[in-house]
């Protein structure tokens, strides 16, 4: 089987260069060919020697993804479905703005955290991505939607894509390994050459992980905090019950003194009647206050989705949700939905999932035997 240079980052590539007796500059030279210029063809390669092509095509390949489905949203968003192989496929959504791209990517098929309000929650875990799968998804989009330059400009092109999101599908520090050579490419100055600011990893909240990161790859931290005490948490994201919110703000705490900003984007998925009272939004208050972690929140329209029962919070409610925030001096932002036409908005990534895990038949009977609990002096 040929090795996908795809899933190196460039001292991985490095290291297997050298294996084959060629010297770091010409494994630097490939990597910006594949990942710059978007080559797959090594005999497009015109600045190795031939020698060296021969060797490659013979040993490697850049393998994309092969991709099922593009759809474009009306507002420009555009969501495309990989094929990972038996039965699985992933998401990728490309959200574009007046200033900047961003790309939303996905990290395994399937979840097996299994939030209440996620629709990739709800189907179950199938496996981990590779860094390749992780990658390829990035090197697709970019080389997709990649535009000549204008003239005068200095430069062959204008870059696609300004910042990664990894808030596809999956729990991304439940795929260390693999995630941290993607994560490497994407700041890679001979490949993406994004800033460390410019690529967000988003949690559920797996504090030993969120400490390695910061240790590895201090990149921009998103958490999906969704409510402000265990006893909702635990019934919304799961994986509260391991990691309380003591133990998330204390890592959080830790990540920030590497962070390569100053704050910690907490996710808040508005849920009417759950999470979405004005003493939620106080009790929020508090908690980061009483921690003192630096932070903006994101709230979220909670996009519906039939096997969930629940249902977005009406928006004078998510509004006067924020006025509280922001009246306590914590920036504060709603989220624009974007490409709920085309089910690419935020929590509305599905794919396909074949569920090895019957993490979905757990999920549905946990949601049967488990009411959502809100504190009582809230009902
Ligand atoms: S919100 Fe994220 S962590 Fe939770 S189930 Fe969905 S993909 Fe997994």
């Amino acid at each position: 089987m040929r090795v996908n240079l795809l899933d190196f980052d460039l001292e991985g590539l490095v290291a297997w260069c050298e294996r084959l007796g060629e010297k770091r500059f010409r494994a630097v030279q490939l990597y910006r060919w594949i990942h710059q210029k978007g080559a797959s063809d090594f005999d497009q390669m015109s600045d190795l020697a031939k020698s060296l092509r021969a060797k490659l095509a013979a040993l490697a390949e850049v393998k994309a993804l092969p991709l099922l489905s593009e759809h474009v949203s009306d507002d420009g968003t555009v969501k495309w479905l990989f094929d990972v192989g038996q039965g699985n496929a992933v998401e990728t959504v490309y959200i574009p703005e007046a200033d900047r791209g961003t790309l939303c990517v996905s990290s395994q098929a399937g979840c097996a955290v299994g939030c209440r309000f996620c629709s990739t929650g709800h189907q179950g875990f199938s496996r981990n991505l590779s860094t390749a799968e992780i990658v390829a998804q990035l090197w697709f989009a970019e080389h997709r939607l990649r535009q000549p330059a204008a003239p005068g400009e200095g430069v062959p092109f204008t870059r696609a894509i300004d910042n990664v999101v990894m808030m596809g599908m999956g729990e991304p520090l439940q795929n260390y390994s693999a995630l941290l050579p993607a994560l490497r490419t994407m700041l890679d100055d001979h490949a993406y050459g994004l800033s460390r600011r410019r690529v967000t990893v988003s949690t559920s909240g797996v504090v030993p992980m969120i400490d390695r990161l910061g240790q590895d790859c201090p990149v921009a931290l998103a958490v999906s905090l969704h409510a402000p005490d265990d006893a909702l948490r635990n019934n919304l994201v799961p994986l509260n019950r391991k990691y309380p919110i003591e133990e998330l703000m204390q890592a959080c705490l830790r990540y920030l003194e590497v962070a390569p900003r100053d704050f910690i984007t907490f996710e808040y998925c508005m849920l009417d009647g759950v999470n979405d009272h004005l003493q939620q939004a106080q009790a929020l208050v508090e908690l980061v206050r009483r921690h003192g972690v630096s932070c903006k929140f994101n709230l979220i329209p909670f996009n519906p989705f039939p096997a969930s029962g629940l249902s977005c919070s009406q928006r004078p409610q998510v509004q006067s949700f924020a006025a509280v925030l922001l009246q306590a001096g914590i920036v504060t932002t709603v989220r624009r939905t974007r490409g709920d036409d085309i089910d690419a908005a935020c929590g509305q990534l599905a794919g396909e999932v074949q569920d090895r895990t019957r993490a979905s038949e757990r999920f549905a009977q946990r949601r049967q035997t488990i009411p959502i609990v809100v504190a009582k002096e809230l009902q």
